[in-house]
């Protein structure tokens, strides 16, 4: 006979060792922060750490707005180095460098991004920069591309191939796109749109990171930051056409396709815009949060429909036909 007690005693003490080592972790760390936020850092990255909060600040009130969310919400936001990485608990098997977000005790979501200015987020790079292939870009993108790093760097970049491929580029990458990206998701995890929705084992993750990738753009529209509204979309629509060579289904995804995928939802979402109007995503979250609170799950059918009546037209062939969704 199954003994439950002693089961939920276990479950209980996993749990609890789960809580205490990433307490140990971020007890290790330095830390600042306000009563919503939390950056945890190690060694010389606090100004750093000042520049997450302060991204932080800036779009929490917008993602807020957008979810028209009536509680706070609280962000632990870890810029780990390969050490801190290895202490983590959720990381340990992780290869170091894959940004992403995990669930703690209590709806406490934790970011974790790697500390680029200490060591280079290996994992990231590798998927990203085989899709950042110069030779992809037109004259004019090339142009269009060098401008707006320049202005993010506040200096004239002379060399666009090394600057990729330079810690600037990955801290200023990390801070203003990919923290964005995962704050999304943790407010989708909060509001009821989880990872892997969908009916009958149906996952729609395309809707999951396709609101994220979005997300980044709606927030430095809303922020005035033009230089890198243009910068997500140039560097995500680059990386999709760099990736044909993936085209078929958007699934599996894995290493090798992942930037390409991003890349397609950027892409999805940005024809998407073109077509009804920069409010179009807005419209779509509001629908599918008040559909999340009726239903667990949706199918993606029903994720299309919802699409369409934001659109007011049939997208069903749309979605076949160009992204192989249906
Ligand atoms: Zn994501």
């Amino acid at each position: 006979m199954f003994d439950f007690t002693k089961v939920r005693l276990l479950l209980l003490f996993v749990v609890f060792i789960f809580f205490l080592s990433f307490n140990n972790v971020s007890k290790a760390m330095d830390s600042i922060g306000t009563r919503q936020f939390t950056i945890y850092f190690s060694g010389d990255s606090k100004g750093i750490a000042q520049q997450i909060l302060e991204v932080t600040q800036r779009s929490y009130p917008i993602f807020i707005e957008l979810f028209d969310a009536k509680q706070d919400l609280r962000l632990d936001i870890f810029w780990a180095d390969r050490r801190d990485w290895s202490q983590i608990p959720q990381c340990r098997n992780k290869d170091y460098g894959m940004p992403h977000m995990t669930k703690g005790e209590n709806h406490k979501h934790y970011i974790i991004l790697p500390a680029a200015n200490i060591d280079e987020p290996v994992q990231l790079i590798r998927i990203i920069k085989p899709l950042l292939d110069i030779k992809k870009l037109s004259k004019d993108e090339t142009c269009q591309l060098t401008n707006l790093l320049s202005t993010v760097e506040g200096t004239s970049i002379s060399n666009l191939d090394q600057y990729l491929s330079s810690k600037e580029f990955y801290i200023h990458f990390l801070i203003e796109i990919v923290l964005l990206h995962e704050i999304m998701h943790d407010f989708c995890f909060e509001f009821g749109i989880p990872e892997n929705y969908g009916k009958n084992g149906q996952k729609a993750w395309w809707l999951f990171e396709g609101l994220a990738q979005w997300s980044v753009l709606w927030v430095h529209r809303r922020l005035g930051n033009d230089h890198w509204v243009g910068l997500h979309e140039l560097l995500y629509r680059w990386m999709y056409r760099t990736g044909q060579t993936y085209r078929g289904n958007i699934s599996p995804i894995n290493y090798s396709n992942y930037a390409w995928f991003h890349g397609i939802l950027i892409e999805m979402f940005c024809q998407l815009e073109n077509e009804f109007g920069n409010d179009y995503g807005p419209a779509i979250l509001k629908i599918l949060l008040k559909k999340m609170n009726s239903n667990d799950f949706l199918s993606n059918q029903e994720i299309i429909a919802t699409f369409s009546c934001v659109a007011n037209q049939d997208l069903s062939t749309w979605f076949k036909s160009n992204w192989k969704i249906e």
